[in-house]
């Protein structure tokens, strides 16, 4: 018997190590249901998103459903711990109709290989779906007619963390006016609904300020950030 449970014991060491090497390690299921109820889970998540998305596409709640080229509903895991919601579409995502592309997705691409994931692993989306001209900050009446969308993705996806990227993401689902320099580098609470427990909120710096403002110290700040979230999720938190 004790012989038995030794074996397993090894045998589970050893797939462990396993999956360290290959890479395996960096995303947990998020619950501990069987492989099968995973999937099923998974596809009914993908067809909910589907139907979000082309709700998103045939939008004209408000006037950047007229100007944009694509509307960028988002993309990702569908299963993910960690979601991340930028402020809006610019000229690079409006073109190619996913968020996130251009130089600021890029620098965002870095932070997530740096936190030892790939951005297949996590879900990016943003506040409002269309292109504001000239990537003026989105008005208000954009942001209220757009936001249910938003809040439809988080409650199907239901991740563990929500990183909010900039001072317009933080505000709109926290619902508060305060600065981001106040609100960053520590944990918030999202509330998706009545009956429904908070999500874990970290504020941190959109990445296409860091790029106008690339200090040493801006950079550490939003890693520190970051780490949080790896720490918070019992991910590996990777030494640089
Ligand atoms: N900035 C954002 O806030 N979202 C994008 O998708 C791209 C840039």
């Amino acid at each position: 018997m004790e012989n038995n449970t030794d074996i397993k014991k090894v045998a589970r060491q050893h797939l462990e190590m396993e999956q360290f090497f290959t890479g395996g390690f960096t995303i947990k299921p998020k619950t501990s249901s069987s492989e099968s109820q995973q999937k099923a889970d998974k596809a009914v998540a993908t067809g909910e998103l589907e139907k979000i998305a082309d709700e998103v596409h045939r939008c004209q709640k408000c006037g950047l459903g007229l100007l944009r080229t694509n509307a960028v509903p988002g993309e990702g895991n569908p299963n993910t711990r960690i979601l991340f919601v930028g402020e809006g579409p610019g000229a690079d995502e409006d073109a190619q109709g996913r968020p996130f592309v251009g130089r600021a997705g890029q620098l965002l691409d870095k932070v997530i290989n740096a936190m030892g994931l790939k951005r297949s692993d996590v879900f990016i989306t943003n506040i409002i779906k269309c292109r504001p001209p000239e990537n003026r900050d989105p008005r208000p009446d954009e942001i209220i007619n757009c936001f249910p969308y938003l809040q439809r993705q988080i409650e199907i996806i239901n991740p563990e963390i929500i990183v909010a990227l900039g001072a317009p993401a933080t505000r709109t689902l926290l619902n508060t006016n305060k600065p981001i320099g106040q609100m960053r580098g520590r944990f918030h609470e999202y509330y998706s609904g009545i009956g429904r427990p908070p999500i874990k909120l970290m504020a941190t710096y959109h990445t296409a300020y860091l790029l106008r403002n690339y200090s040493q110290e801006n950079r550490k700040r939003v890693w520190e950030d970051m780490k949080q979230v790896l720490v918070e999720l019992g991910l590996p938190v990777p030494e640089y």
